[in-house]
């Protein structure tokens, strides 16, 4: 079910517990500021799942609170990054992240 963005925070959605290693994941990197690992329901041969360290529900919460990210590198054949925010954008967790796309041609950006 999708969620809504403008609510405060919860400490308790899987992605604040995926980032204490209260709930396993599939780690691609973390630092200081990020954490990527891959979606338990891949979209494409590569579905990963890039989210800040900081507790932020959406990209408007982060602009509002948040501090300067550092970017990641882009590779050769290209990719899709993707954000869903909120109910029509049928955001399911609320921790703020981007999900991105590889491995295969990703079509066009929506279906009509
Ligand atoms: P949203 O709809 O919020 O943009 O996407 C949430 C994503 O989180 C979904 O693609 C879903 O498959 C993924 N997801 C939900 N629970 C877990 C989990 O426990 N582990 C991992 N790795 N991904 C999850």
């Amino acid at each position: 079910m999708p969620i809504d963005a403008t609510q405060p925070y919860d400490a308790d959605n899987i992605f604040a517990k995926i980032l204490r290693g209260e709930i396993p994941c599939k780690q691609v990197y973390r630092d200081e500021w990020s954490l990527a690992f891959h979606d338990i329901n891949p979209q494409a041969p590569t579905h990963i799942l890039v989210i800040p360290t900081g507790a932020y529900v959406s990209w408007d919460d982060f602009s509002a609170r948040g501090h300067v990210a550092r970017d990641a590198g882009l590779v050769a054949p290209g990719y899709r990054l993707l954000a869903n925010i909120g109910q029509h954008g049928h955001q399911e967790v609320p921790h703020l992240h981007v999900h991105l796309f590889g491995g295969r041609q990703m079509g066009q950006m929506l279906p009509r």
